[in-house]
């Protein structure tokens, strides 16, 4: 297996190629859905939300630490997202859509083998 390079990557095209290179194939940033997810993959009904771990709000996670200035309005911004990120998500599992999430964090390159290797597990226990 070739290791998985992330340097100047988006971290949702990391995801996107390993995928693509595993046989999967799915619609990129589907804008029909709430939170235009990032992969879609109908023939497993997933959608891979690839999330920033600050902008998320990634709990006990050490890259999600609200600034010391304006603090108040990065809690009210982040709480923002993570409050809509749920809806969204709750939306989209009504309508029978498996909500998978991978955190930045996750793609870091002492995790991100193990990470791929667990998600084409998971799409394909969903097969
Ligand atoms: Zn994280």
């Amino acid at each position: 297996m070739s290791r998985i390079r992330s340097t100047n990557t988006k971290p949702e095209e990391i995801v996107r190629k390993y995928l693509f290179s595993k046989g999967f194939r799915y619609r990129k940033n589907d804008k029909r859905y709430p939170g235009k997810p990032d992969i879609v993959l109908p023939k497993y009904k997933s959608m891979i939300f690839v999330n920033g771990c600050f902008w998320h709000g990634h709990e006990d996670c050490k890259y999600f630490v609200i600034p010391k200035t304006n603090t108040e309005f990065w809690v009210n911004k982040i709480s923002k997202n993570i409050e809509r990120d749920k809806q969204q998500a709750a939306e989209l599992q009504e309508k029978g859509w498996n909500i998978i999430v991978i955190w930045e964090c996750q793609l870091k390159p002492d995790k991100i083998d193990s990470t791929l290797l667990d998600l084409v597990h998971i799409l394909n226990a969903l097969k």
